[in-house]
């Protein structure tokens, strides 16, 4: 989608350091870190949110669940311990209409959040 930042990211049209790339998804550090780690695992296909996940992306939840624990181990927040964060929609603080997982560790993060 061609205004979407997201999509442009995963194309290459804003350069970006990736953390990890394949065919499926891309991995980079969130541009606002909310901790010491902070990174987003996002699909390459435009997909709006954890709603729009249809039959023809069975792939993709393993894909991003792999590549979620290689990064987490090898950026170092597998003892502590991380958190997967999925905000969908207005109530869900979603503001970038893409799917993408935040990957947030270094620090103890509090719970319920605000
Ligand atoms: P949401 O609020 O939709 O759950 O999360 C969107 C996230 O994308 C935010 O944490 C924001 O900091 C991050 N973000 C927005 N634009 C960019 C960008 O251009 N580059 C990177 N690396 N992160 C971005
Ligand atoms: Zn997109």
């Amino acid at each position: 989608m061609a205004d979407c930042i997201f999509c442009q990211i995963a194309g290459g049209k804003i350069p970006t350091e990736f953390l990890y790339q394949d065919d499926t998804v891309v991995a980079f550090k969130d541009i606002n870190p909310q901790a010491p780690v902070h990174f987003l695992v996002v699909p390459k296909k435009h997909i709006g949110s954890i709603l729009d996940v249809g039959g023809d992306d069975a792939d993709l939840l393993p894909t991003v669940q792999k590549v979620i624990a290689q990064l987490a181990s090898k950026l170092g927040i597998t003892d502590g311990g991380f958190r997967v964060v999925v905000n969908t929609g207005k109530d869900g603080g979603q503001t970038v209409p893409h799917l993408h997982f935040h990957v947030l560790g270094g620090r103890f993060l509090d719970w319920p959040p605000g």
